[in-house]
Order: structure tokens, then C-alpha cells, then sequence
């Protein structure tokens, strides 16, 4: 049986229906799963939250309790609901001696490369620190279209941004059935899905529509971000008290495993996937650092070329011309051309502003295994 101890960084999404019933909060029930974040923490995890509960907060406060919301509501409900969510994280996580910070995404600071790398900086620092991120999409300013909608995506997108190793999805349901379970008699639960096949997703659509309202569809896209990227994802039902040491005591829950490691596919897709756009040229000293795992600094650096912007690929040149690696520029062509030999301690005075001291960090360099360019 997998356990949520096994793995090293956990990424927790709460659904509104567990946090808030009836415009209020469920006080209770969030100060027995921050019990759960505290015993993880303590058993040396890593833990993000990506949160819900917004709007489902802020609708009542301003009398909209039940029904259906236009976009410029519920906008508008987030934004007051929001406050009193993360107060409510920030006073409960801290009477366990936990520090919350809130990060608010919308879908282009999880795919857009250059904005991506700050998202990501910020919760690996807040981690580093011993805090725990809670994350909601950004839904008073994000507009339909640049929206998730729905935090089962979004969640999935957090926690292979943050490289988890677990992601673990909390609702009303506790897994995947191959039908609706209160309509069919015959429905079988499943406790593993080792891919998600199409006839898992006819699976989820029947499914989804029967019994929740965030729907088994939004899981089932959840699970594939996750199990490509190296995450594994499990459902549990949050309706009982500590699901989070639930899972781990047997609770029903359904298992996605993840197909790689988040390092490796990682790896894979800075070194396979992205197009590089331009090339840095590094002294002896830089290529043997970087052997050894140390991150590329300015000052190791000879020479740039292209014509990139912060966020992209290039690749890594040693002293003798040959292309040993790719790498996750940490600034845009003129900013490096600028610092390039140069002490990272310098930076600011350059630049005018304090900028990253790596020009690549090690966790977005890939050295060896450099595929093809088309
Ligand atoms: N971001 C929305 C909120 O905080 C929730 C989206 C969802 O429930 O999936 O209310």
C-alpha cells in the first residue's frame, strides 16, 4: 500500500464544499487537516496547499448566498472571500508554528516559461523556510479565458511547477469508479490507475456529471499533467476528519502513479522539448563547477549569443565550442550580455536592480544527454 509519508513534497488541494458550508467556514475540520500538515511537516515533508473557497466565502458577505454567479461576481466575491481565507490558514497553520504565504496564479504564471521560473522560485523559497504555500487561482482579476476554473487543473499545474512528488486531490469523492456509484449497483471502485486510458476518461465523464459538481473530467486532466510529469496523484474523499493521515490508514482512495520522477522529466523536457534560443559560452572553471552540480554563475561565463528572453532554453558551450547541456536562462540577452564575467555580486550595481546570482540554476540545467535540435 502507498503512503503519503513515502513521498518528499506534497501538494494538497482542497475543495470549497470541504472548507465552507453554508457561506462559512468549517473551522474545525481545517484545524484537524492542519494537525495533517503539521505531522507531515514534522515526519520532514514538504507541504503546499492549493486551496479553494474564495468565492464560496466571499458570496454570502455580499449577500449573494445561493444561485448562480455572472463572472463579475464571483470575481468580486473571491476578492472578499480571499482575505478571510488565507487569515484563517495564516491563524490556524500558525498555531501549530507554521508560517502560511499566499501565492494568487492565474493560468499564465504557470505557462508562460519566464513568469513560471518567479512562481517557482517563490514556493521553493517559502518551502526552504519551513512555510507553507496555500495557492488559489487569481480569480478576481483573471478573465474567462486566461482561467483554470477549476484549482483539480490548477493544483496539477502547482505541484509539477514545484516538482512534487505527490499530489493529492481532496473532495466530496473518494475515487474512481468505472460508473456513477449511487446510480449503477455494478459500479466498481478502482484503487490504482497505472495510465489514463480513453476508456478511463468515459470512465470520469459519466462519472463526473452524476456526482460532483467539480466533476471527475477535471481529476481525470489532472491526473495526466501530473503522471507525465513525474507527480502521483491520489483522490480521497475530504469529507472525513485528518484525510490527509486518513490515506495512510487505509482510507479509500484511488492512485494515479506517476510515470517518472519530477527531476527526469524535468530534465526531459528542458533538454528534448524546448527550442533553445541562443548559446553561452563557458570558461574551464564554469564547465568543471557545473560537473560537479553547481549552478552557472555569471562569472564563468565568456560569451552570449542569441536572441533570448528570461525563461528560455540555451544551450550550455563549453571552453573547447562542444554543446554539453541546455539550461533555464535566468535573464534576457541584453541582461546577460551586460553581467556575463562578471561577480554575482556586481549585479545590482549594473543592472540596477538585486537579479537572480545565477545565470542558469542547477535545478534548470540539464549537463550530457543533449538531444537532437530539429
Ligand atoms: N478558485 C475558486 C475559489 O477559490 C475555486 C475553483 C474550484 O473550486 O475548483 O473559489
Amino acid at each position: 500500500m502507498r503512503k503519503l509519508t513515502d513521498f518528499r513534497r506534497i501538494t494538497v488541494k482542497i475543495g470549497s464544499a470541504l472548507l465552507v458550508e453554508n457561506g462559512a467556514l468549517r473551522r474545525a475540520w481545517l484545524e484537524a487537516l492542519a494537525d495533517d500538515i503539521k505531522a507531515l511537516s514534522d515526519a520532514g515533508k514538504e507541504v503546499i496547499v492549493v486551496s479553494s473557497g474564495s468565492i464560496a466565502l466571499g458570496r454570502g458577505v455580499l449577500g449573494w448566498p445561493t444561485g448562480q454567479l455572472k463572472l463579475e461576481q464571483a470575481q468580486a466575491a473571491a476578492s472578499v472571500g480571499q482575505i478571510a481565507l488565507a487569515q484563517a490558514y495564516t491563524e490556524i497553520l500558525a498555531e501549530r508554528g507554521i508560517t502560511a504565504g499566499q501565492i494568487l496564479l492565474t493560468l499564465g504564471d504557470t505557462e508562460e516559461r519566464r513568469r513560471y521560473l518567479n512562481a517557482r522560485a517563490t514556493i521553493g523559497t517559502l518551502l526552504k523556510m519551513g512555510a507553507v504555500p496555500i495557492i488559489n487561482e487569481n480569480d478576481s482579476v483573471a478573465t474567462s479565458e486566461i482561467r483554470y476554473g477549476d484549482n483539480d487543473r490548477l493544483g496539477a499545474r502547482v505541484a509539477t511547477m514545484a516538482s512534487s512528488d505527490c499530489l493529492v486531490l481532496l473532495s466530496d469523492v473518494d475515487g474512481l469508479y468505472t460508473a456513477a456509484p449511487q446510480k449503477d449497483p455494478n459500479a466498481v471502485f478502482l484503487p490504482e490507475v497505472a495510465m489514463v486510458t480513453p476508456k478511463i476518461e468515459a470512465m470520469a465523464g459519466s462519472a463526473g456529471t452524476a456526482y460532483s459538481s467539480g466533476g471527475m473530467k477535471t481529476k481525470i486532466d489532472a491526473a495526466k499533467i501530473a503522471q507525465s510529469a513525474g507527480t502521483t496523484m491520489v483522490i480521497t474523499s475530504g469529507k472525513t476528519m485528518n484525510p490527509l493521515s486518513g490515506i495512510d490508514k487505509g482510507a479509500r482512495a484511488t492512485w494515479f502513479p506517476a510515470h517518472s520522477t519530477p527531476s527526469s522529466s524535468r530534465k526531459a523536457w528542458i533538454s528534448g522539448a524546448l527550442k533553445p534560443k541562443g548559446s553561452l559560452f563557458l570558461d574551464e572553471g564554469a564547465c568543471t563547477a557545473l560537473r560537479g552540480g553547481s549552478s552557472l554563475l555569471p562569472a564563468g561565463i565568456r560569451r552570449v549569443e542569441g536572441d533570448f528572453s528570461r525563461g528560455d532554453a540555451v544551450r550550455i558551450i563549453d571552453a573547447h565550442g562542444v554543446d554539453i547541456g541546455r539550461g533555464l536562462i535566468a535573464y534576457d540577452y541584453t541582461e546577460a550580455a551586460l553581467i556575463i564575467g562578471r561577480n554575482s555580486r556586481e549585479i545590482e550595481a549594473i543592472l540596477g536592480y538585486s537579479g537572480r546570482s545565477e545565470m542558469v540554476h542547477r535545478d534548470d540545467l540539464v549537463i550530457g544527454a543533449v538531444e537532437d535540435e530539429q
